[in-house]
């Protein structure tokens, strides 16, 4: 078998050898205990190679988002237009009438696109979490934006919340649902009934939200600035 979306790598906390797909990288990851042998390794991975193969080709396809890109962000249908002057002394970005405006010097935008929107996202979000916890009595300490592969958000008792700013290109309802999600961990650490209540409580629309996620999540993982 061909090893070249195969990294592997050794995991203190690992028990048993094991694939995980990185959505994010579009890797498959091979998982080795401290103690397993490379040859070990690498007999699982070719006794799943088809199963393996066949989870690389399902990957949702990569999304661009340059010039032209049309794209949802926080609910709203944008198109991107960069307009590149050399003259420019910084990069400015304006929204206006469905377009996200970028002008800049830069020719390549990646980078500073990138900061803009998590930076839109940690605004937006931190107003939905706060209204949110308000409502079961609960205050937020901290909001961090991560972008992390495989969660979409964490959050402790302590007040600290943790969410992936990548929901901000998922619909409305479902990063609603994901807010809330956290949410509700402020007053249940666990996935119990009582936390199920609060967070449907606390979600505009739980069922197509919690839905969405499950079905379409991990296409937000693959956007490409
Ligand atoms: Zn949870």
């Amino acid at each position: 078998m061909s090893f070249d979306n195969l990294k592997i790598e050794r995991n203190r906390r690992a028990r048993r050898i094991a694939l995980r797909l990185d959505v994010k990288e579009r890797v498959m990851r091979l998982v080795l205990p401290m103690r397993a042998s490379m040859k070990a390794g690498l007999e699982f991975a070719e006794q799943h190679e088809a199963w393996i193969a066949q989870k690389l080709a399902e990957l949702p396809e990569e999304r661009f988002v340059t010039d032209g890109s049309e794209f949802i962000f926080l609910g709203e249908g944008l198109t991107l237009r960069v307009h590149y002057d050399t003259a420019l002394k910084s990069t400015r970005f304006i929204k206006e009438n469905g377009e996200l405006k970028v002008f800049t010097n830069q020719e390549n935008i990646s980078l500073r696109l990138t900061r803009h929107l998590k930076r839109e996202a940690e605004k937006y979000f931190m107003v939905r979490l706060q209204e949110k916890a308000a409502r079961i009595g609960k205050k937020i300490a901290h909001l961090s934006i991560r972008d992390t592969k495989s969660r979409w958000g964490s959050a402790g008792p302590d007040g600290k919340v943790s969410l992936n700013w990548r929901l901000a290109f998922a619909p409305f309802e479902a990063f609603d649902y994901v807010v809330a999600h956290e949410a509700a961990h402020l007053l249940h650490p666990d996935h119990s009934r009582a936390f199920w209540r609060t967070c449907m409580e606390l979600s505009e629309n739980y069922r197509d939200g919690h839905r969405w996620m499950k079905q379409h999540g991990e296409k937000l993982m693959a956007y490409r600035f």
